[in-house]
């Protein structure tokens, strides 16, 4: 059993959680041990304790330690990348590939310990100093999703740590894997007791005891947005600080003057990769009439050379759903877009492979328009609709006319309407002849509308979470 990590040091549970490959349900990786609202709370106070003087740690061991992190991660990329694509489904370069980016955002972090700075100002007042700097929240509270099992572990943990704050981190019911081994690394750097804990168990109780414990000063959330909204009353009660990312329904826009093969790549990439499992994933493919059919026809013969099959597989480019329950909600939504007038025109299909796993062919269904359901709600799998419009505007009408504003992206090679969809696009991040998803690790991550609350995460602007702000005011 895989213990779980309080005080710096390792606890084992009476009850524990098998970790299953979504490839091969016959695959147990490992069982994990099960905390409930009693480990929660010693981790919550481990981490208050641990906070002063983790706080008050110089620049360099915070580098130092956020460094030794990011090398070991990258020396194990491969053996962590494939724990990574068992226990998740995604295939195995991209397994490998969000290992070496957490590897990265940790090394960046490790820079950014050293770059702490703050202002001096004169004051409108004679004789009197203004210093303004930032000093760690206190105790963080992190609630991860199960589809980047570590990247946005490491997005949250990383600036957490470089800013001076202690860590309690709870990794999704599915995914304990990647966090376990994250724990392990970030305790053998060195941290000190208490400064990270690692509690796992359901968010109903152990995620639902760090909202309800009044010793996290803040709370930085990925999931649905129905989590999303217990989280922010949980907070709001406690005048808590609060950051919550919840996915999207990404618009990707396709002009007749597209170049039609990175169209199609960007469509296929952005909906389809992960599984489609990410929340910028481009689950609305918006096309003008005049490239609508060419898009189509040539999406669906991108589609049929896709090899859907177990995710460490030699030359699979899907892997499996993640389980059985996200299985059945693709499958649910796949149904409610064929009874609102939806043509499933490829792929939407439960296939069986060696190994036991949850196999769904890539769907793409056209003859869709905004108001239908599947244009409303994220699916969170391998299913993309087709909206076709009559020109720029509506599409850009169309991208917009949803709840969510996490990521938009536009396929043209006209200046003026790549322009105009950069500034009038309602989302926090745009693409331009690039798919929805894929974003680098030193720029800001986040969205607008339903899809984010509280500021963003990522590269320099995560210190504004991570951190409060001080002014300080001296009479000469
Ligand atoms: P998903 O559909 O991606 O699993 P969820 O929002 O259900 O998204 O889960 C995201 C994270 O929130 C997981 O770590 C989950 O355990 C946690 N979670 C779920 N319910 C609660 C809750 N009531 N309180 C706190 N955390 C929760």
């Amino acid at each position: 059993m895989k213990p779980l990590l309080i005080n710096g040091a390792w606890q084992t549970t009476s009850q524990a959680i098998d970790n299953i490959n979504p490839s091969d349900t016959s695959d147990v990786i490992d069982a994990y041990a099960r905390a409930g609202e009693t480990e929660a709370k010693s981790a919550i106070a481990a981490a208050r304790e641990a906070a002063p003087k983790w706080g008050r740690s110089t620049p360099q061991q915070r580098h130092d330690l956020l460094a030794r992190i990011g090398q070991e991660i990258l020396s194990r990329k491969d053996e962590i990348g494939t724990l990574l694509s068992r226990e998740e489904g995604k295939p195995l370069a991209e397994g490998v590939g969000e290992t070496i980016r957490a590897a990265h955002i940790f090394n960046f972090f490790a820079g950014e310990a050293l770059r702490q700075a703050g202002e001096k100002l004169a004051s409108v007042r004679p004789g009197v100093d203004i210093d303004i700097t930032r000093e760690p929240v206190g105790v963080v509270g992190i609630i991860a999703p199960w589809n980047f099992p570590i990247a946005i572990p490491a997005w949250k943990i990383a600036p957490a740590l470089c800013f001076g704050n202690s860590v309690v981190m709870k990794p999704a019911e599915l995914v304990p894997g990647c966090s376990w081994v994250l724990a392990d690394i970030i305790h053998r750097a060195g941290a000190p007791a208490g400064v990270f804990n690692y509690v796992y168990g359901p968010g109903s109780q152990v995620g639902q005891a760090m909202l309800d414990c009044p010793d996290i000063d803040a709370i930085t959330f990925t999931g649905s947005q129905d989590t999303g909204q217990i989280v922010a009353a949980a907070c709001a009660k406690h005048m808590r600080k609060m950051q919550l990312e919840m996915g999207g329904k990404n618009p990707l826009v396709v002009l007749d003057d597209a170049d039609l093969e990175t169209a199609v790549e960007c469509a296929i990439n952005g909906a389809f990769y992960s599984t489609g499992q990410r929340c910028t994933a481009s689950s609305r493919l918006i096309v003008t009439e005049g490239v609508h059919n060419r898009f189509v026809e040539a999406c669906v013969e991108r589609l049929r050379g896709l090899t859907v099959d177990n995710a460490l597989k030699d030359g699979t480019d899907i892997g499996p759903v993640v389980d059985q329950s996200q299985l059945d909600q693709d499958i649910r939504y796949l149904d409610i877009a064929r009874n609102e007038g939806g043509n499933i025109r490829y792929g939407g299909e439960v296939v069986e492979r060696a190994t036991k796993g949850f196999y769904l062919t890539p769907a793409l269904i056209t003859d869709t328009n905004a108001a239908m359901t599947i244009n409303r709600e994220e699916v969170f799998g391998p299913v993309a609709s087709v909206i076709r419009v009559r020109d720029y505007d509506e599409a850009l009408q169309v991208a917009n006319d949803t709840p969510f504003g996490l990521s938009a992206g536009i396929c043209t090679k006209s200046l003026r309407h790549a322009s105009h969809f950069k500034a009038n696009a309602k989302a926090g991040m745009v693409m331009v002849n690039l798919p929805t998803a894929g974003v680098d690790y030193h720029v800001p991550f986040g969205g607008t509308k339903g899809s984010s609350y509280g500021s963003r995460e990522q590269g320099r602007y995560a210190v504004e979470f991570f951190t409060s702000v001080k002014t300080a005011y001296t009479a000469a």
